[in-house]
C-alpha cells in the first residue's frame, strides 16, 4: 500500500458545483478500488491524500494529474505505508473556510497555502482537516 499526497490549483472559476461533481465520481470509484484518503477545497486549492493499492493510487493519480479542472499539481509525498490515516472513507471532503484556523508550523501565513506544506506535517494537517469535513450526501 502507499500514500500520496499533491497539491494543485484550481481552474479559474471552479465552483462548489464542481467540487461536488468530482466527489459524486470519486467516492464510488475509490470506494470500488479500495482507496481511502480526503480531498480539501480551499477555493483556491485543492489538497487531496490517496491511499491503497500502489497501483491503483498510481493509476487514479494519472487521471487526476491531466483533469483540466486544476493545474500546478506538485507531489508533496508518494511513500509506502501500513497504516492508513483514512480507513473509514472512500474520500472525505474537507471544505476550507477563511475562518478555519489551522495550527500549522509552515504552508498557513494570511491564507492558507499547501504548496508550502512539507512532509512531516502532513499527518497533522490532515488531522486537522477532517474537523471540518463534511461527508457528502451525494445522489
Ligand atoms: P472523464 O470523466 O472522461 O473526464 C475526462 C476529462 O474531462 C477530465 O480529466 C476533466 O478534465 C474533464 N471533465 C470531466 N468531468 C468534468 C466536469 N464535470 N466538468 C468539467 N470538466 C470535466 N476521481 C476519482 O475517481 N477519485 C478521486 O479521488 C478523484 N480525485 C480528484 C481530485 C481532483 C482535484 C480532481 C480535479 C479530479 C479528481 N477525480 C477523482 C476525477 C478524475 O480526474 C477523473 O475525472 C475521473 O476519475 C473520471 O475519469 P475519466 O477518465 O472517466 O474522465
Amino acid at each position: 500500500m502507499i500514500r500520496l499526497v499533491y497539491v494543485s490549483t484550481c481552474a479559474p472559476g471552479l465552483s462548489i458545483d464542481d467540487v461536488y461533481a468530482i466527489m459524486k465520481v470519486s467516492q464510488p470509484w475509490n470506494v470500488q478500488h479500495e482507496l481511502s484518503g480526503m480531498l480539501c477545497w480551499s477555493g483556491e486549492f485543492f489538497l487531496q491524500c490517496l491511499e491503497g493499492d500502489r497501483s491503483e493510487v498510481s493509476k487514479i493519480f494519472a487521471k487526476i494529474a491531466t483533469d483540466r479542472r486544476h493545474h500546478r499539481v506538485e507531489l508533496l509525498i508518494a511513500a509506502p505505508t501500513n497504516v492508513r490515516w483514512f480507513g473509514e472513507w472512500g474520500m472525505g471532503f474537507s471544505q476550507l473556510m477563511a475562518s478555519h484556523r489551522l495550527d500549522l508550523p509552515r504552508g498557513r501565513g494570511e491564507s492558507f497555502n499547501p504548496y508550502l506544506l512539507e512532509a512531516v506535517d502532513l499527518e497533522r494537517t490532515f488531522e486537522q482537516l477532517a474537523t471540518f469535513a463534511q461527508r457528502l450526501a451525494i445522489d
